[in-house]
């Protein structure tokens, strides 16, 4: 398990953990027992998970409630509760941790899908109607663009949009996208600072799950929370 505390202002402490392999498998269908002591394993706070199918859609869990919000079909979730974990599980798409300066929390799940269609934007958006703070991320590990062919016709799309430094290369040479550049790019233009990237690559690191590299259905998750320092 990987971790990053940082110490807000106000005398509470952000803490995201990422997962691998040791940490058990989070996959939302491998509900269990032994998925329940895996969870408390990361935190014993309550975990906010989502159904995760690549849209754009950012759930305020503040709103619409914890239990609706669990499980919920989105990509995102933000909450001002200090009870709460936001979790994200990926294998290969990269999860990312958010959280202003006064602690408002938000979780998203992005892959290259998530970011054409603007789940990024979705959530910070979301999460600055709660704070007006300034807004901090952590990104999780992801497939790199070396092992990430892509095709064409959807490298020219998401270039034009995301920048030409989205374009990357395979080890062998084949046309790749680098998805974290573009994550970069766009969490810069909204005006959020990144200030821890794990640029493990989910397809050569064997300690990560990958449906992309090995097929697995296995997931790890990122989690964050808050808690008073
Ligand atoms: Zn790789």
């Amino acid at each position: 398990m990987r971790v990053f505390d940082r110490a807000l202002g106000n005398g509470r402490s952000i803490r995201v953990r990422w997962t691998d392999r040791t940490d058990g498998d989070m996959a939302i269908g491998a509900a269990s027992s032994e998925q329940d002591e895996s969870r408390n394993a990361v935190t014993d706070r309550r975990w906010v998970w989502l159904e995760q199918v690549h849209g754009d859609r950012c759930i305020d869990c503040d709103e619409v409630g914890v239990d609706a919000a669990i499980g919920a079909e989105a990509d995102a979730v933000v909450t001002a509760q200090f009870d709460l974990a936001l979790a994200i599980h990926t294998a290969d798409c990269v999860p990312i941790a958010l959280w202003s300066e006064d602690g408002v929390l938000g979780a998203m799940h992005a892959g290259w899908r998530g970011l054409e269609v603007g789940i990024i934007e979705s959530c910070v958006q979301l999460l600055r109607t709660k704070s007006s703070n300034p807004i901090s991320a952590v990104i999780g590990p992801s497939i790199g663009p070396e092992c990430y062919e892509f095709g064409e016709v959807d490298l020219e799309r998401l270039s034009a949009k995301f920048g030409p430094s989205v374009r990357s290369l395979t080890t062998d040479g084949r046309p790749a996208l680098d998805v974290r550049c573009g994550i970069r790019n766009e969490l810069a233009r909204l005006n959020v600072t990144i200030v821890y990237e794990d640029d493990t690559c989910t397809s050569c690191d064997h300690r990560l799950y990958s449906f992309r590299g090995r097929g697995e259905s296995g997931r790890q998750a990122l989690v964050v929370w808050s808690e008073s320092a």
